[in-house]
């Protein structure tokens, strides 16, 4: 789950990290009482769950309030990578010295999380990464122990040469690891983060991804759910109690097992075709779920065919079957389905999907080989 800014930030604050105040506008008027009390410059930032913001326009500096207010103006309801902005942050300016990247991140190579810095921040990491590989710091940190304090000033160190931003740096990197620790975070960024004229270091920007399975712990973390934020497919999957990836493809596939999904998408791929999503519909499926898979599948506009690859162990092949005449009943269903079911009931199934004129293949290389022909014509 992604978080915006203004909520990351928030965690960071909780850490103790040294991140500027800021309140957030939905309104232009808002925005123009927000930067009236803080007076001076401020800065706009769109709220969407992307980077590059700065470069699509999404973040203002404003002289004054009523500047502010032409900016948040321009930047609600704007556009960012198919994003809607529905929010701005309307924080004081800083003055900046220098701008260095600071992340942390789990990485699977080494199955811990890894520090990564460079002096060169503000712009994309992943740019630097791939024209200056050199210009990055990385550290992976037990998890034992945690980043331990030479650790954290070994990193900073290779930000600054003052001795005083490196002693603030080094403490900002043991607070994000325990922010990123604490929040159950895949991701904690701060980018930029800042010096300043006077000799201070600041994080001006905030990005944190929690992991899915660390949210049923922190329901303070999962309340900070946007719902308007991410796609409608992703949060339906999610209320029925699906594992859902949309992927680009035209095959839906509409599989129980997560296993027997990635096989089957695999075996998509190997007949030529391209699957349109990862779906597990779980193990004992009831027809609801069935149904609310078939209505997030066919939500997706480029779905040309939908494939069923049922494995009948605890799921019943009935129960599916039921499902999907149900389904059919309710809701428009545009696309041919194909089905292939074995196992746990499925005579009874097969009787049930006759009846609704449906027929059904044993074979997985024979549904699946038959689906992408379809998907192709
Ligand atoms: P992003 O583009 O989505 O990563 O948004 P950022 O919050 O990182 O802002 C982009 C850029 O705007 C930063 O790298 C800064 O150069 C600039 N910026 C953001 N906040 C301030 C600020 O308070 N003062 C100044 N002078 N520049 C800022
Ligand atoms: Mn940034």
């Amino acid at each position: 789950m992604n978080i915006h800014e203004y909520q990351a930030k928030e965690c960071f604050r909780a850490a103790g990290i040294p991140v500027p105040p800021g309140e957030i506008a939905t309104t232009p008027d808002e925005a123009e009482a927000i930067a009236t009390r803080f007076g001076g410059m401020v800065v706009v930032k769109a709220q969407v769950h992307s980077g590059g913001r700065g470069k699509a326009g999404g973040v203002k500096l404003a002289k004054n309030a009523v500047e502010a207010r032409e900016h948040a103006a321009r930047i609600l309801g704007m556009d960012i990578k198919g994003l809607t902005v529905e929010k701005v942050l309307v924080t004081p300016a800083e003055d900046i010295a220098t701008e260095a990247y600071v992340g942390v991140l789990v990485d699977r190579k080494s199955q811990a999380a890894t520090f990564m810095v460079s002096a060169e921040g503000g712009v994309d990491i992943e740019e630097v990464a791939a024209t200056n590989p050199e210009a990055i710091r990385k550290l992976t940190v037990d998890p034992r122990y945690g980043i331990l304090p030479h650790q954290a000033h070994w990193l900073a160190n290779y930000l600054y040469d003052d001795p005083g931003l490196i002693k603030q740096a080094t403490k900002i990197m043991m607070q994000l690891y325990r922010a990123f620790v604490d929040s159950g975070a895949s991701m904690a960024e701060i980018n930029p983060l800042i010096t300043t004229p006077s000799g201070e270091v600041k994080a001006i920007d905030a990005k944190m991804s929690i992991d899915d399975s660390e949210l049923f712990r922190r329901p303070g973390i999962e309340a900070m759910r946007d719902i308007s934020s991410e796609p409608a497919a992703e949060t339906r999957a999610r209320e029925a109690g699906l594992s859902f990836v949309k992927l680009d493809g035209d095959v839906g596939c509409c599989v129980n097992g997560a296993g027997l999904a990635m096989a089957t998408m695999d075996l998509v791929k190997y007949y030529g075709g391209e699957p349109a999503n990862f779906l597990d519909i779980g193990g004992s499926s009831n027809p609801d779920k069935v149904v609310a898979a078939l209505e997030i599948i066919t939500s997706d506009p480029n779905v040309k065919v939908i494939l069923f690859n049922i494995f009948g162990g605890i799921t019943r092949c009935d129960d599916v079957a039921n499902g999907i005449v149900e389904a059919t009943r309710r809701i428009d269903i545009e696309p041919p389905i194909v089905i292939r079911l074995t196992g746990t009931n499925e005579e009874e199934a097969l009787a049930i999907l006759a009846d609704a004129g449906f027929s059904a293949y044993t074979s997985m290389d024979d549904v699946v080989e038959t689906a992408v022909k379809m998907a192709k014509a």
